[in-house]
């Protein structure tokens, strides 16, 4: 637990930021000396200069990753030995959790509450699993013939590059490295321009738990001066991306362009809610909505932000919904207590208000919220907003915002509510609420989602996978499952006597 005498805002100034990048073990200005100035969103004030790495500089980490695997420095480590590795990494970032934690909040605008319980140990917890793993993996003998042996095993990539967004920073990135790591593979992770600072800590405490230097490079910078290199670098065996379904096309096209390097992407997302009338308990269907969709300020790929409601209980399911809404009204994110923070930067906030105009322009019913609050911290918050009366076809339906806006869609039928929630380019998440385990199992079965929750929300766990279906992306992160994006599958034959 936190403690919750900390003054975050005097730890806040006393906090020292390098925003140098992590190449080879040392950290570094870019090249050029090129630097990019990062600011809060809780206040709008300065906290850094920051590298902005150019192709010169992605050209220097992946040949340093290059290197670093080629001596198997850390792929020729056992897996036992990169487990522990691994482990150490993990708890040293418990061991630093509260310095992570002011950096994610100060650099994102998130409550410090939840970079503390959820970000910051959620990334721990992604490197210990899949250090833990990596040891308990087997290959496979495949059942030929008595005189040959055809064996099956999985192989590190190589370089894998790692482009990851702004929304949960350092979780993200650990999504991505831990499993890429774990596997034995270098990396170089190029971290969200609105968001690097806990990113380039990843750098510092890998080195400190003993990953050999150049296995792990961090490259801050924008994304068409540093992702697009390394997107496109032709020494670079593997893409993994999470961001935006535009960028992740165009991340696809430069696989295609280069070396035909994998490429996953983890993408967006407009995920349907549904609530039938014979939910069993519509206070809870209620809270877990709510609390969905403004956790993390709506900056979430997965929020449930169309909630479809049965006609036949709509009114009453709204009212329920209102009542939640002054639990998640905007404060100071470094205060404990808060639950909604800044959104990242003034440009989103921008498109969020832009969204909203739309909705009322559109004939949306703004029951909620609508404008941005907190003006004089010279921050960006916007309140809580819900929309009802809401139609499919309207831009605030069809569009993903990432921001906290609900939009409230009405449907009369099962078979109308399954096709309104397929009706849509994404596919990453869905819920049910019922209490009907048929009908459960069968919209769940007919809903184009890669997890569909039903009674609840925002279930999690490491152990299962998270990705989408159609422009929600493709492969893969978390699980075992995971693994499978960062290994090539290698077929050994042995003529026997
Ligand atoms: P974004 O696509 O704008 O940026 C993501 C990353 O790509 C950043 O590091 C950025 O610098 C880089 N980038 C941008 N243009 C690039 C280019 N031309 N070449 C190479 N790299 C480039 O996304 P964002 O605004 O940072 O994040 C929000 C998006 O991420 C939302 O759409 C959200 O749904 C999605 N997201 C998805 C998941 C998931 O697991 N599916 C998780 C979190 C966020």
């Amino acid at each position: 637990m936190a403690d919750t005498t900390t003054d975050w805002h005097a730890r806040a100034k006393t906090l020292k930021i390098d925003g140098r990048a992590f190449i080879g073990g040392v950290r570094m200005p870019a090249a050029g000396g090129q630097t990019f100035e990062c600011f809060s969103p809780i206040d709008n004030r300065k906290l850094a200069d920051v590298a902005s790495c150019q192709e010169i500089d992605v050209n220097l980490a992946v040949a340093c990753a290059r290197t670093a695997f080629n001596d198997r420095r850390w792929a020729g480590l056992s897996p036992r030995e990169r487990k522990q590795a691994m482990i150490r990494f993990a708890d040293l970032l418990i061991t630093n959790r509260e310095e992570l934690a002011l950096l994610e909040t100060l650099d994102m605008g998130k409550p410090i509450s939840a970079s503390l319980s959820v970000d910051v140990n959620s990334a721990a917890n992604s490197l210990r699993w899949f250090g833990e793993a990596i040891d308990k993996v087997y290959d496979e003998i495949a059942p030929t013939a008595d005189n040959t042996l055809g064996m099956i095993t999985r192989e590190p990539m190589g370089v894998v590059g790692a482009i990851v967004p702004w929304n949960y920073p350092i979780l993200m990135a650990c999504w991505k490295i831990a499993p890429a790591l774990a596997s034995g593979n270098s990396v170089v992770l190029k971290p969200s321009e609105k968001s690097p600072l806990t990113a380039l800590r990843l750098g510092d405490l890998a080195l400190e738990a003993g990953i050999p230097a150049g296995v792990l490079n961090i490259i801050p910078g924008f994304g068409e001066q540093a992702g697009t290199p390394l997107a496109m670098h032709m020494d670079v065996d593997c893409i993994a991306f999470t961001g935006s379904t535009g960028v992740g096309k165009k991340i696809q096209i430069m696989a295609g362009q280069s070396n035909l390097k994998r490429a996953w992407c983890e993408l967006g997302g407009k995920s349907p809610n549904i609530v039938f009338a014979d939910c069993k308990d519509l206070d809870k269907a209620a809270a877990a909505s709510i609390g969905s969709i403004f956790y993390n300020q709506g900056e979430s790929c997965n929020a449930p932000s169309r909630l479809l409601v049965e006609r036949a209980i709509k009114d009453a399911f709204v009212k329920k919904l209102l009542a939640h809404l002054p639990d998640y009204q905007p404060g100071d994110p470094l205060d404990e207590k808060t639950t909604m923070g800044a959104i990242v930067d003034c440009g989103q906030m921008e498109n969020v208000l832009k969204y909203i105009a739309s909705g009322k322009a559109q004939g949306a019913k703004l029951l909620a919220g609508g404008a941005q609050v907190r003006t004089e911290t010279g921050g960006f918050y916007i309140s809580p907003t819900v929309f009802d009366a809401v139609t499919n076809d309207m831009t605030i339906a069809a569009e993903e915002i990432f921001g906290p806006v609900l939009s409230i869609i009405a449907f009369d039928s099962e078979e109308e509510a399954i096709k309104i929630a397929n009706d849509t380019p994404y596919g990453l998440a869905a819920a049910i609420w019922t209490q009907d385990i048929s009908r459960a199992h069968l919209v769940a079965q007919r809903l184009r989602a890669g997890t569909v929750h039903v009674n609840s929300y925002d279930e999690d766990d490491i152990t299962v996978p998270f990705g989408g279906y159609k422009q929600s992306g493709n492969g893969r992160d978390k699980s075992l499952h995971a693994l499978e994006k960062y290994t090539e599958l290698k077929t050994t034959w042995i003529r026997l006597k």
